[in-house]
């Protein structure tokens, strides 16, 4: 009960007995239904974070419980020495879904793109010389294992873990000539986000998908798509490569794939379906559970028109909070994104004054360093969710308005 509840004080016990990596904000989540979460308090919020992405049906949905519960009682896991139902389905579903890539899972996004990393690598042995290196993007994100790390854009994310693996080198984002440039006999693949999230919610041009794709075909190298943060159905489309009329050789994906029960995807076209028996393994990944709730996930997203719902309710965002951008032009840019992958820039480094503000009136948003807000909502969202989103941004906006850090 949330008497019980709040006898206890959690933020001194993590203190003591967890290794906090993050700095927390000020509440204990305890419940969640649909688009809204429950603290310790009792308090009620809007979920305009989702567990980073993750929550694609929102908190506690009928089809993901019934779907765990039903696994649960039958068999929690399974070893990968056989067969699997539920990873064969959820297999089956992303074929639908990706014109026929054949899927391997794993339990996290760090994890599938190291499964991608090694399947690149396996293609550059086998079919470009024995060419290693992978380009990727300034600003983006892939993962905190060493691998993704050296592959992760960011430089506040790399130093502390050096050596990190050899063979990666980033360009900047939508640069297709310092990609052409950045290739040599050793470049075996080219690994991109096409909506950046953890850089701030950018979208890929058209032009420098397509480039990408060309440049691929005709020097031999391997596409990989980070569909971690942007994929399922996030953006609208089920993959936000669907956008660009192209298509990666390699796919990774986990956040949304099973609507917030713990998985990773790797996805292949059959040029690079490389892998031979013992190539690559885990214990967890792909267990009856996770694929349960992956099946669940699509089958709902299928059944109740979501990926419809997230261009519309991204569109109703879009021309709401439009609004705040000319009320408040000294804090906040105008918004973007695409479907409900949304974010605003913000001035005077007041993105986490903002969403601290928020919180307070019962709206979680996500900031990404000082001047970025980013807003993935539970794609179930519905207009008057984000009628009364508007209304607490709305408030927060003005309180931060009036602060000295405001006027500069
Ligand atoms: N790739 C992208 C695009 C991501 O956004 C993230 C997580 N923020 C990852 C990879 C890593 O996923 P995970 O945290 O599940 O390892």
């Amino acid at each position: 009960t949330t008497t019980e509840l709040q006898k206890r004080d959690w933020a001194a016990l993590e203190q003591k007995y967890y290794q906090g990596t993050f700095k927390r904000l000020p509440i204990t989540l305890v419940r969640g239904q649909g688009a809204r979460v429950w603290d310790s308090e009792g308090k009620e919020y809007i979920d305009f974070v989702a567990g980073i992405a993750v929550n694609i049906l929102g908190h506690c949905h009928p089809a993901i419980i019934q779907a765990v519960q039903e696994q649960v009682t039958q068999l929690v896991h399974v070893s990968n020495l056989y067969y699997n139902i539920r990873q064969i389905e959820l297999a089956e579903q992303l074929a639908e879904l990706s014109g026929g890539m054949r899927s391997f899972f794993s339990n996290s996004g760090a994890e599938a793109n190291e499964g991608a990393i090694k399947l690149a690598r396996k293609y550059g042995r086998l079919h470009r010389d024995g060419a290693f290196e992978i380009i990727s993007m300034e600003r983006s994100f892939h993962g905190r294992t060493l691998a993704t790390t050296a592959a992760t854009g960011q430089a506040a994310y790399q130093a502390t873990w050096a050596p990190l693996p050899d063979g990666f080198k980033q360009v900047p984002f939508n640069d297709l000539d310092a990609v052409k440039a950045a290739t040599s006999a050793k470049t075996v693949a080219i690994l991109v986000e096409a909506v950046q999230g953890e850089g701030g919610i950018w979208p890929a041009s058209k032009e420098f998908l397509q480039g990408l794709r060309q440049w691929c075909d005709e020097q031999n190298l391997v596409l990989i798509c980070d569909e971690v943060q942007a994929g399922a159905g996030r953006t609208g489309k089920y993959f936000s490569w669907e956008h660009y009329d192209i298509k990666p050789d390699i796919v990774t994906m986990a956040k949304g794939l099973a609507g917030g029960v713990p998985i990773g995807g790797m996805l292949t076209g059959p040029r690079t379906d490389v892998f031979a028996y013992g190539d690559h393994g885990t214990t967890f990944g792909g267990n009856p559970i996770a694929c349960a709730a992956g099946v669940a996930t699509i089958k709902t997203i299928k059944e109740q028109n979501l990926l419809e719902n997230a261009t519309k309710m991204g569109a109703y965002w879009d021309k709401k909070f439009q609004d705040l951008s000319a009320k408040y032009p000294h804090i906040i840019d105008s918004p973007r994104g695409i479907g409900l992958m949304r974010a605003v820039n913000v001035k005077h480094d007041l993105a986490g004054t903002i969403a601290e503000r928020a919180l307070e009136h019962g709206l979680l948003l996500n900031a990404l360093g000082g001047s970025t807000l980013r807003m993935v909502p539970p794609l179930i969202l519905t207009e008057s969710d984000l009628d009364e989103a508007h209304a607490i941004l709305d408030r927060s906006l003005e309180e931060v308005s009036k602060l000295p850090a405001a006027q500069q």
